[in-house]
């Protein structure tokens, strides 16, 4: 991967996309497959917005049974099948346990019926996963019994048993992110990163083109192309405000979605699903409220979903110590043998995703359901200028599809859907994942152990040989930054190779070092000192790249500054 910033000043694109995140990323890879000429500029670093923060779930539409709406079921299930055919080193399914209780709504014969309809409903899913630990199982049920030895701590009374059913999990957003630019650059899209969109370049009303600001050198550049596709997440309402200064794209109400990891990981390896307090007022059947998720991940347990109304700028979305505390406490209303206290939670994960229409302090909320694609034509009379704000991670590749399909008939070109369901991208193409693991594993001469082997293979899928190779040149980088398990080589990886400019690239991005939690000053301080090395950083860059990273971190966890 090559920061591409002087090739996007020479040349002249079919396609400009602004954003670096699953749907951007998605659609420099559709469109790429397609033949087009693709530049794609993130002002960050690619995956640092919201893709970065999700619950990391590959989600099944098991719930829009519960609203009825069996076609997104239908096209949520899809998506889940392609993300496992193409990215089996990333995406895995998860078990999720529902407990059921007494013979109402909540009873087994009830949920039972729905996830069996659910079965029934999606047949085909494992059509064409060929690794068979990435099928999803059918329903399965519980005794009270088996549940209890799960998760022993449930509440007990009128306690029947469980219905299981089982969705995708990625072990790393933000690799996978990665697999799609990386993906559409082999097929030769132009992708730069720290580059903001600061305004569109226009000949009437047909946009040409993005004007740009390269962040790390100061250098303005222009990128000229026949269409732009804005898939800034919820920045792009804001960028089109300063771009489009009467557009009327009507206003888009978002959600602070936040979830938190937990560092104990539970004995069980099911995900557990229980009811929180609020209702959804969407579901058909009216069920009491909705369901708080606690899934293993890693090390860690991840919990939520908490949505709150919000209409300030996507740069201050934070969350509070006090709202951390309401989260806890709802959760030991739901769970009260867990005892969670704010100890136990190592950072907070958030960001803005759409919403359905709620007022502002309104209880029991109503959610965002499907992506939003704007033709700018049609609603400001502007040529060129498509917009697409997603809603799920799990869409992004189906709903970036239909934003080139739009594309396409502006450049009026005739293509072809590309069978982004089925071809691997980077590092997906692997028949059966643990023999993968066990390949290499066995191949290597450097002693690592079967988990690391594993943790490189979920990160990098087949070019985990490309990481190995680094090591075996340089017994150095075949060592493990201190108290991690990632290798020195991936340090170096990221720069050589994956265009890391920051620590906080390397840390929360390339590698999984830090996004469950501060993997403590040491571990930053080696890997800062490589990266010092590699880009030349001075002590004092060095230090500021630490304190960087450590401000990401909740402000009630005891942090050291890096002196
Ligand atoms: C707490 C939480 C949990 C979630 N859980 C799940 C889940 O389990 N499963 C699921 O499917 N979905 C989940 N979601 C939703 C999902 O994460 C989002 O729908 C999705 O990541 C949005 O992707 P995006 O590419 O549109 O936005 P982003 O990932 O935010 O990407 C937009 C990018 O555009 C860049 N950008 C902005 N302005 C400019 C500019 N002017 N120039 C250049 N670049 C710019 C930003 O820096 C950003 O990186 C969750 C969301 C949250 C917040």
């Amino acid at each position: 991967m090559r920061n591409e910033v002087k090739n996007l000043m020479g040349s002249h694109y079919d396609l400009t996309i602004i954003g670096g995140g699953i749907f951007a990323a998605c659609a420099a890879w559709d469109a790429a497959l397609r033949g087009l000429t693709v530049a794609l500029i993130e002002k960050e670093d690619f995956c640092s917005g919201v893709s970065a923060n999700s619950l990391k779930m590959i989600h099944g539409g098991i719930r829009y049974l519960q609203h009825g709406d069996i076609i997104r079921l239908k096209s949520s299930c899809h998506d889940r099948s392609a993300m496992l055919r193409i990215a089996p080193h990333i995406v895995q399914p998860l078990p999720i346990l529902i407990p059921t209780y007494g013979h109402g709504k909540s009873g087994k014969l009830f949920l039972g019926t729905g996830m069996l309809l659910y079965d029934l409903l999606t047949l085909g899913r494992n059509r064409g996963i060929r690794d068979p630990e990435r099928h999803i199982p059918l329903t399965a049920f519980l005794s009270k019994e088996e549940v209890l030895q799960e998760y022993p701590d449930l509440e007990q009374k009128g306690l029947t048993g469980a219905a299981v059913f089982s969705d995708g999990q990625m072990f790393n957003p933000t690799r996978l992110v990665f697999a799609f630019i990386k993906s559409a650059m082999q097929k030769g899209a132009h992708v730069a990163n720290y580059v903001e969109a600061v305004n569109l370049l226009y000949e009437d009303k047909t946009v040409t083109g993005v004007a740009a600001v390269d962040k790390e050198s100061g250098q303005k550049i222009k990128i000229r192309s026949r269409v732009v596709l804005n898939a800034a997440g919820p920045w792009s309402e804001w960028f089109l405000t300063d771009s489009i200064p009467h557009g009327k794209m009507e206003k888009v109400v978002y959600s602070r979605d936040a979830c938190f990891v937990v560092k104990r990981r539970f004995k069980s390896h099911h995900a557990l699903a229980i009811m929180g307090r609020t209702k959804d007022p969407d579901a058909l059947l009216s069920r009491p409220a909705r369901h708080l998720f606690m899934a293993p991940w890693r090390d860690y347990t991840l919990v939520g979903v908490w949505h709150v109304v919000w209409d300030k700028h996507p740069d201050e979305v934070t969350v509070g110590e006090s709202e951390i505390q309401a989260f806890i406490d709802e959760i030991n209303w739901a769970y009260p043998g867990l005892n969670l206290t704010i100890d136990d939670i190592e950072m907070w994960n958030a960001g803005l995703v759409p919403f359905g229409d709620n007022e502002e302090g309104q209880e029991n909320l109503s959610y965002g359901k499907r992506s939003h694609l704007i033709d700018h034509k049609r609603i400001d009379q502007i040529d060129g200028l498509v917009t697409l704000i997603g809603v799920r991670y799990t869409t992004g590749r189906s709903d970036a599809a239909k934003a080139i399909d739009l594309v396409c008939k502006k450049l009026n070109m005739k293509t072809r859907r590309p069978a982004t369901n089925y071809i691997p991208i980077t590092g997906g193409d692997i028949e059966n994942f643990e023999l993968l693991v066990r390949k290499v594993h066995q191949q290597q001469t450097l002693g690592l152990s079967l988990e690391v082997v594993r943790e490189l293979a979920h990160n990098y899928g087949t070019e985990v040989y490309d990481v190995l190779g680094l090591a075996s040149k340089d017994q150095d980088l075949a060592r493990p930054i201190n108290g991690t398990k990632v290798l020195r080589a991936e340090v170096q990886y990221a720069v050589d190779a994956e265009m890391a400019r920051h620590l906080a690239d390397v840390v929360f991005r390339r590698t999984g070092m830090a996004t469950g939690g501060n993997p403590g000053v040491g571990a930053l301080q080696e890997c800062a000192e490589m990266m010092a090395d590699l880009l030349g950083w001075d002590d004092q860059d060095t230090r500021i790249q630490i304190n960087n990273v450590l401000r990401r971190f909740p402000a009630w966890k005891h942090m050291t500054s890096a002196k």
